[in-house]
């Protein structure tokens, strides 16, 4: 775990008129198509295919932000493309950059919600933190991304641009956005068909090509959904917000384990295990006084003894609503120190940006505040 150091910290805040929210009539994003849809969608209106591949190195190699900028596609193609798609549909709130070199976006979507988007800087690569819902309706109890519930899901499109926007700030530094983790704001699995299409565009040649193994999918446990991700056999990695070591500690920080009970999802990860021969990272928050003591570690060890794993451990980040307080820090080591004990995988997670509200939905906590809802 590293120390965040404050000082430096460099905050842009873009005047950007702040819409007013009316009922989503939401333009499609043409960062939702792979480039096998956009042929189709082009040769079914008697254009010719290989438009496709032109468009693809306008938007992801040159990264432009307009169709009027595709100098090489008729003019009448795009036209008919600006009548069906957006491409900028992002637009920079805040921009502010941490001592660390982690640096947080707050963007304004088409309708006028915000949503937040991370870039943090590791010794293996640059990692994007996605959002994939504005809003969550999960109600993880020390979780600021779902103080307000689910606005609503992002389309596959505003997930793949926020990388798209986040290379292109990159860019000016010659630097690759090489990892990418859903671990923004929302649940991924509660907006499945977009996260799949997301996971494709980034992953595919023509694009971004992140590759698979360089990409983490976190979920609460939304059980059939775990099923179904575990039967598309990716080589992506898996991640569970765990939390607890027991059902009923699990229920009192994650009511989704209400529905979902803890000993069918540990079934559902094995089956995820089996099936794609992957281990599974379990990220456990230590939450002061609550699941942080040794005893906790103990039971942990038991409860994923037998399950190919990895262990997060993240200490808790301070949420003003929320009235969770820090493990110490000897506190931590001694619960790592258990789990290895007993054989167990376990690392400590590194902190980035905490000078700069980078946990998850903090920043547009604030924002939120200011919206018209
Ligand atoms: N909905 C998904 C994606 C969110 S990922 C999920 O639940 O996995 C973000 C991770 O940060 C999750 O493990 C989440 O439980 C954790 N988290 C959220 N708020 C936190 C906080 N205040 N302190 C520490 N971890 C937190």
């Amino acid at each position: 775990m590293e120390e965040t150091k404050v000082e430096q910290t460099n905050v842009e805040e873009t005047k950007v008129v702040r819409k007013k929210k009316e009922k989503p009539n939401l333009k499609e994003s043409i960062y939702s198509l792979l480039p096998e849809e956009l042929e189709q969608w082009l040769t079914e209106r008697g254009h010719k295919a290989f438009r496709a591949n032109q468009l693809y190195d306008w938007l992801y190699v040159k990264r432009v932000d307009s169709f009027d900028e595709m100098s090489n596609l008729p003019a009448t193609l795009r036209e008919e493309l600006k009548a069906s798609f957006l491409v900028k549909t992002l637009e920079t709130i805040i921009q502010q950059t941490s001592a660390d070199g982690t640096i947080k976006f707050l963007f304004q979507l088409q309708d006028g919600y915000s949503i937040e988007t991370v870039l943090m800087r590791h010794e293996y690569g640059n990692s994007v933190c996605v959002t994939t819902q504005v809003g969550c309706r999960i109600g993880c109890s020390f979780c600021a991304s779902t103080l307000g519930g689910l606005k609503r899901n992002l389309l596959g499109g505003e997930i793949v641009e926020q990388v798209v926007r986040v290379q292109k700030a990159l860019d000016e530094t010659s630097e690759r956005a090489s990892h990418v983790v859903i671990m923004g704001i929302g649940e991924p699995l509660d907006n499945y068909d977009a996260m799949m299409s997301f996971l494709k565009v980034i992953n595919h040649k023509k694009g971004l090509n992140i590759g698979a193994r360089h990409i983490t999918v976190s979920t609460s446990g939304i059980i059939p959904k775990i099923y179904q991700f575990a039967d598309e056999q990716l080589q992506i990695n898996f991640a569970l917000s765990l939390h607890a070591p027991n059902s009923e500690l699990r229920s009192r920080l994650m009511p989704i384990n209400k529905a979902y009970k803890l000993p069918d999802l540990m079934e559902a990860i094995r089956y995820y295990t089996d099936k794609t021969g992957r281990r599974v990272s379990f990220e456990y928050g230590l939450f002061g006084g609550v699941n942080d003591q040794v005893e906790h570690a103990e039971e942990l060890a038991k409860l994923i003894k037998d399950v190919k794993c990895h262990v997060n451990l993240i200490p808790v980040n301070y949420v003003p609503e929320r009235d969770y307080v820090r493990t110490p820090r000897n506190q931590i080591f001694a619960f790592e120190k258990t789990l290895k004990k007993h054989g167990v995988n376990a690392t400590i997670r590194r902190e980035h940006g905490s000078d700069i509200d980078a946990a998850c939905g903090q920043l547009r906590a604030k924002e939120r505040k200011q919206e018209t809802e």
